[in-house]
């Protein structure tokens, strides 16, 4: 009986394990580059548009192999200029990624995983928890997908892995896509254009400044250990010493800062005396703060805080030398503001008012 070969993603090797499959089949190793630029640089989604391959090896790969895309199911843009594109994963999961417009520069904030397990009270991402990890391949296909529909490929100047889901709770794939990003024979992102948001899994951040050098923002969203506990499970296992600790470690070239973002919730963590907490905890680091008012939805039991309350705490951080920004989440009408990126909204394709 003919067994019929299943073909395999070709987006889903490493340069590495390419190069060891071609070698497998006696195709010689500089192979690789060749098809991956044609991949990544060109945007081929066919072997049969690679045309310095031999016409044989086009079809010997096109037989063995396939180039993976995401299905776009719905962009929509908000009034803010921001997109929210919602993708459709081949086991009929929705993911989003959106894209924000800044001073010259397009941000694409990246989805990790579908949900979340990390279960912070205040982000809808999590409410559910955690559906499943992204693959790789998954992580680089909202890229590339964006920079398909932007016709452009230099249309994308950053990528933030602040989407969906806890990147380090899928470690490898989330290592994986970050090497295709800023490889050379890849999607060749700067490394400084690249950075990762984390709610704090420790041994990971370890792992992290070891195997990629990447930018790296914290979730922090608290200056104290009850008030953390409180919304952030996590801070139960790595406590907010444990937390600087890691990031003190953290192996920072020249002049980059760790950026900390700070989810402002009414009455929860707005006082000024938090933020005078949040300036001394932050003293011995290379720091910058997010300050992300609260975005709410439906069923939350938090605020956001009043205007005088959010301008108090900045000034707070500012009089003691810190940046600290406001992040007035952009797209908020159209559902796709910080925390409001969630399964159950790519579900039904609706977003909510933010
Ligand atoms: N899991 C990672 C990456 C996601 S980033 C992390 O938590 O860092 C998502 C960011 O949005 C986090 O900084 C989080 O604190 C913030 N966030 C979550 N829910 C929010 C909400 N409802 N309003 C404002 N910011 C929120
Ligand atoms: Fe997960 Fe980050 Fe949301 Fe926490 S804030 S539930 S870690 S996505």
């Amino acid at each position: 009986m003919p067994t019929m070969s299943i073909q395999q993603d070709a987006k889903s090797f490493t340069e590495e394990s390419l190069g060891e499959w071609l070698g497998q089949h006696g195709i010689p190793n500089y192979r690789v580059g060749q098809i991956l630029r044609w991949i990544y640089h060109q945007g081929a989604y066919s072997f049969s548009e690679m045309t310095d391959l031999s016409k044989d090896l086009r079809k010997f790969l096109s037989e063995r192999l396939f180039i993976s895309r995401l299905e776009t199911e719905q962009v929509q843009t908000s009034r803010d200029g921001s997109r929210k594109y919602l993708f459709r994963l081949k086991d009929g999961q929705y993911i989003q990624s959106v894209l924000i417009p800044e001073r010259g520069r397009w941000t694409l904030c990246v989805s990790s995983q579908v949900g979340c397990g990390m279960g912070c009270k205040f982000c809808l991402t999590g409410r559910d928890g955690l559906v499943r990890n992204l693959e790789p391949s998954e992580i680089v296909n909202q890229v590339c997908a964006v920079r398909d529909a932007l016709g452009e490929p230099d249309s994308v100047t950053n990528i933030v892995f602040m989407g969906m889901g806890e990147p380090l709770a899928n470690y490898n794939s989330v290592v994986q896509a970050i090497q295709t990003i800023t490889g050379n024979n890849g999607l060749q992102f700067s490394g400084r254009r690249v950075s990762l948001s984390t709610a704090g899994l420790v041994p990971r951040m370890d792992d992290l400044g070891r195997d990629v050098r990447v930018g790296l923002a914290v979730s922090l969203n608290a200056a104290d250990n009850d008030t953390r506990n409180r919304l952030m499970p996590i801070n139960r296992t790595y406590p907010i010493e444990m937390l600087l600790s890691a990031c003190r470690r953290f192996s920072l070239p020249p002049r980059w800062m760790i950026m900390f973002e700070y989810v402002l919730i009414a009455g929860v963590n707005d006082a000024p005396t938090d933020a005078e907490r949040l300036a001394k905890l932050l003293r011995p680091l290379r720091a910058k703060i997010n300050l992300i008012p609260f975005n709410p939805y439906e069923g939350t039991e938090f605020r956001r805080p009043e205007e005088g309350a959010i301008l108090a705490f900045q000034k707070v951080l500012l009089d003691r030398h810190y940046t600290a920004v406001i992040r007035r989440s952009k797209g908020g009408d159209i559902g796709a503001a910080c925390g409001q990126l969630c399964p159950e909204i790519c579900n039904n394709g609706q977003a909510r008012e933010g």
